[in-house]
């Protein structure tokens, strides 16, 4: 694809890994960074490849539903990592921006990132 579009924003959250072997099993913190992108091999109207203001807001409503949240009570899972907060946005960004194609998810200050695709 010719045009890559990304867009990024920062939720708060609590999570835990719980059959992990070190510290990641105990309920822990972190600012998750999210970055989306999506992709098109044609500019639309105004010369722009992706509605940024669109993919925006759509990230932005997916994290404020994750921010100050315990995680894995609201997924229902024993463990919930950052790649399962990667494949749960890109998911639901392709509900609403079918051209999303890759969500990253850091943690520990960008140190930590996964990345998850199309
Ligand atoms: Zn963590």
């Amino acid at each position: 694809m010719r045009y890559r579009v990304c867009v990024a924003d920062v939720f708060s959250a609590a999570h835990s890994i719980r059959s992990h072997d070190g510290v990641g099993r105990y309920i822990h913190g972190h600012d998750f960074r999210v970055r989306a992108c999506a992709r098109t091999d044609v500019l639309g109207a105004g010369n722009i490849a992706v509605d940024l203001k669109a993919l925006e807001e759509a990230l932005k409503d997916i994290t404020g539903r994750l921010d100050h949240k315990y995680l894995n009570e609201v997924f229902g899972v024993e463990d919930l990592s950052a790649e399962y907060i990667a494949e749960y946005v890109l998911s639901e960004l392709r509900k609403t921006v079918r051209s999303v194609f890759l969500v990253e998810v850091c943690s520990n200050e960008g140190r930590y990132c996964v990345e998850v695709s199309e």
